[in-house]
């Protein structure tokens, strides 16, 4: 089948989104169990994003720069260094990553208490 670019672009826009919005909300202070998860996300990710040439590159970052996950920043920051690579790669503008701050919110207002699931 013919690629089709515009397609393309509109999946890589939604799937950075939901990955920085989904950092942005990874705890402070990790569990090792939180870590362990954030890093296997990746790894899977990496393996089943649906644009074959997009999921080989990314596995190709991911062996060069792991996951950072001792934080919500270094996770922020990890993310947008891999975007940013990809922007260069695509001849895109890089982000600036300490402005990442509260660009990514989700809206989904304060987390409810466990007990009120
Ligand atoms: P996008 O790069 O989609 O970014 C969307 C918005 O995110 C920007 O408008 C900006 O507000 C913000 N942003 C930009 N940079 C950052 C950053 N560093 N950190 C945080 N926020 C940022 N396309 C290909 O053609 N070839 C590929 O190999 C390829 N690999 C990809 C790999 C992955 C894992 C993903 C998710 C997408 C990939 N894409 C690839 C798609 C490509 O990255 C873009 O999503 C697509 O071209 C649309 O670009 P865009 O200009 O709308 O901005």
């Amino acid at each position: 089948k013919l690629e089709n670019a515009t397609l393309k672009a509109e999946l890589g826009r939604a799937t950075w989104k939901f990955l920085h919005t989904m950092v942005a909300r990874f705890p402070d202070k990790p569990t090792d169990s939180d870590r362990k998860t954030l890093e296997t996300f990746f790894h899977l990710f990496g393996r089943l994003y649906p644009c074959g040439d997009c999921a080989r590159h990314f596995r190709g970052m991911l062996t060069k720069y792991p996951p950072q996950t001792s934080s919500r920043n270094a996770a922020a920051g990890w993310l947008c260094a891999l975007h940013n690579m990809v922007n260069k790669r695509l001849e895109k503008p890089t982000f600036d990553c300490t402005k990442i701050g509260d660009f990514y919110d989700c809206g989904c207002g304060d987390d409810k208490k466990e007990a009120d699931k």
